[in-house]
C-alpha cells in the first residue's frame, strides 16, 4: 500500500500541530460505501471519503428513523392471539413465555375522572388516563413483540392483558403470552390480517439489515 490515497492521490499523514491528518479509511468502509452506492473505490482517505461516507450514514439512518415510525405505527399488526387454542391445521412450535410489564404515569385516581371524560370526547386525549393507557398499552406490545422477534418467534400465543395500580398511584400495564412459531401463519391468519403482518415482518427484517450495516457489518 503507497502513502497515497489509491483513490484520489493525496498524501496519507498522520496529523501534526501544523497539519491536519488525512487517515485512510478501513476496508469495512470502503466496502459499506460500495454496498450502498453502488460504487467500486478500492480505497478511501479522509479528504475523498469522509463526505460520501457521512452521507451513506445519513441514508442508512434516515431509512432506520423512516422504518421505525412504520413499525411503531404498526405494531399492532404482529399477530398476537388471547385465544390459547388455534385451528387443527396450525403448525405450531412453541418458543417461551414473553413478558412486559409498563408503568404509564404516576396519579391514577386523579386522572381517572379525567379518563372517563375522555370517553366522552370532553377533553384533550393526549393528557387523559386513557391515552396514557392506550400509551402503556402499545408500549408493552412493543416489549412483547420485541421478545418474541429475540426468540424467533413470528406469533404471541395466549396474551393475558392486566391493568393495576402501584403502591405510588401510577398506573400499569401487565402483558404476558407464549412466543411461538406458526409455520404456516398464512394458512391460520385471515388473508388482509396476514399480509400486513407480512409488511411489518418485512421492515422489521430491513430494520435488522440497516442495524447491521450501520455497525459496518457488510456481510449478507
Ligand atoms: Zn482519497
Amino acid at each position: 500500500m503507497s502513502d497515497d490515497c489509491g483513490n484520489c492521490g493525496t498524501r496519507i499523514t498522520p496529523g501534526t500541530a501544523f497539519k491536519t491528518a488525512n487517515d485512510r479509511k478501513s476496508e469495512r468502509l470502503v466496502a459499506l460505501v460500495n454496498l450502498v452506492q453502488g460504487t467500486t473505490f478500492t480505497e478511501l482517505c479522509a479528504r475523498c471519503g469522509d463526505a460520501v461516507i457521512a452521507q451513506v450514514h445519513k441514508g442508512i439512518d434516515g431509512e432506520l428513523a423512516e422504518r421505525s415510525r412504520f413499525v411503531e405505527a404498526r405494531i399492532a399488526d404482529f399477530p398476537m392471539m388471547t385465544l390459547s387454542w388455534l385451528p387443527a391445521r396450525a403448525d405450531v412450535r412453541l418458543k417461551n413465555m414473553v413478558t412486559a410489564n409498563v408503568t404509564v404515569g404516576t396519579g391514577f385516581f386523579s386522572e381517572f375522572s379525567q379518563g372517563f371524560s375522555d370517553f366522552a370526547g370532553a377533553v384533550n386525549v393526549n393528557s387523559g388516563m386513557s391515552f396514557k393507557v392506550n400509551k402503556g398499552e402499545a408500549a408493552a406490545r412493543s416489549i412483547l413483540v420485541a421478545k418474541a422477534l429475540a426468540l424467533g418467534a413470528n406469533c404471541v400465543l395466549g396474551v393475558d392483558i392486566d391493568y393495576g395500580t402501584t403502591g405510588n398511584n401510577a398506573a400499569t400495564v401487565n402483558m404476558q403470552g407464549t412466543a411461538a412459531v406458526i409455520k404456516n401463519l398464512d394458512e391460520v391468519l385471515d388473508e388482509d390480517v396476514y399480509a400486513r403482518a407480512e409488511e411489518l415482518g418485512q421492515a422489521f427484517g430491513r430494520i435488522a439489515q440497516l442495524k447491521r450495516l450501520r455497525a459496518g457489518q457488510i456481510e449478507f
